[in-house]
């Protein structure tokens, strides 16, 4: 198939550009730069810097390229971020993402696959862990580009009859997680721990998030370019809290120094798990990697690369 990944320089798109080419598709990734890196685009794929905001220019890709399926994993990522500048955090979410859709149904894409989240979409879960039936009350305008989008698929899906799977991740950890932009909890506390520096703890240490490790999102997004529709939870089902991430992060690096403590940011969730029952039902896929190893995993990829990040 000719795939065209959105964000295949940034940590989690670059991953699935990898396996999908080991998988014998065809690749080509649209990107713009703003957080991801050039050289984690894969040699084999065809890359086009551009910014989905850009219309004209993404209507060149897709003359140019021709994709079966759209993978779209670009976005402004940061829920930080968002909430300090929601107009950025809409134009590349949603204005982007409207691009990319009204794209595909003209050029006859067969397959959306879109990039949501478990952790932003339905705000302060009323039990858990959540399924995706749900009420979706974002508390970020992070939340709400993303929640917006699925709309719009759901729009597209009906009006043009595109096929489209929405996979709403946990909070994704993995090698290639940038620790300098605002996002990623493991690769922020193994490089402050690396360069001599206490982690920052936000609130009081007890919010609890849904950790998924990055081999097991690429798994999701190979499973998805045949089965699944709608929206579907990809993560492990079990909350994990900040202070457990400090303390697995420090046991890996013999970290003994502490931490810093700083109020709650507005926009994060106090406590969230997913349900992943439809998407083992659907995708037959399920997570495969504990958060000791993940963990493992990513901290020795941060201090590999601790001098360029
Ligand atoms: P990332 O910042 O590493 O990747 C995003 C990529 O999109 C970057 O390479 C960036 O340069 C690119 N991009 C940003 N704006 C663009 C624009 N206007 N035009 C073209 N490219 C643009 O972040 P990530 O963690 O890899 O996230 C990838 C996707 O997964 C995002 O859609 C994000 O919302 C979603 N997601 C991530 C997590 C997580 O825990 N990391 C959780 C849920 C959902």
């Amino acid at each position: 198939m000719r795939i065209l990944v959105t964000g295949g320089a940034g940590f989690i798109a670059s991953h699935i550009a990898d396996a999908y080419i080991n998988a014998q598709h065809t690749v080509a990734v649209v990107d713009d730069l703003s957080t991801g890196k050039r050289e984690n685009v894969p040699q084999e794929a065809q890359f086009f810097e551009v910014d989905i905001r850009n219309s004209n220019a993404l209507r060149k890709v897709f003359e140019d390229f021709n994709p079966d399926v759209v993978n779209h994993h670009a976005a402004q990522a940061s829920v930080p971020r968002s909430s300090k500048d929601p107009q950025y955090d809409a134009s590349v979410n949603i204005i982007g993402s409207i691009n990319l859709l009204l794209l595909s149904a003209e050029f006859g894409v067969k397959r959306f696959i879109y990039a949501s989240t478990g952790g932003a979409v339905y705000g302060e879960p009323q039990q858990l862990p959540v399924n995706e039936d749900h009420p979706l009350m974002p508390t970020s305008p992070y939340g709400i580009s993303k929640m917006v989008v699925e709309h719009y698929l759901r729009f597209f899906g009906r009006e043009q009859e595109l096929s489209w799977v929405a996979l709403r991740y946990g909070n994704v950890y993995g090698p290639r997680q940038d620790p300098t932009k605002g996002a990623g909890v493991v690769a922020i506390f193994a490089a402050r721990m690396l360069r001599g520096e206490r982690p920052i703890i936000y609130g009081d240490g007890s919010a609890e998030r849904d950790y998924i490790y990055i081999s097991d999102v690429v798994a999701a997004n190979i499973a998805a370019l045949k089965h699944g529709q709608g929206p579907l939870n990809i993560a492990t089902g079990k909350p994990t809290s900040v202070m457990q991430i400090y303390e697995a992060v420090s046991a890996v690096l013999g970290w003994d120094k502490g931490f810093e403590k700083r109020p709650m940011r507005p926009g994060e969730v106090q406590r969230v798990s997913l349900s992943v029952t439809q998407a083992y039902k659907t995708l037959n896929w399920e997570p495969q990697v504990g958060l000791e190893e993940g963990v493992r995993k990513t901290v020795d990829w941060v201090r590999a690369n601790i001098d360029r990040l």
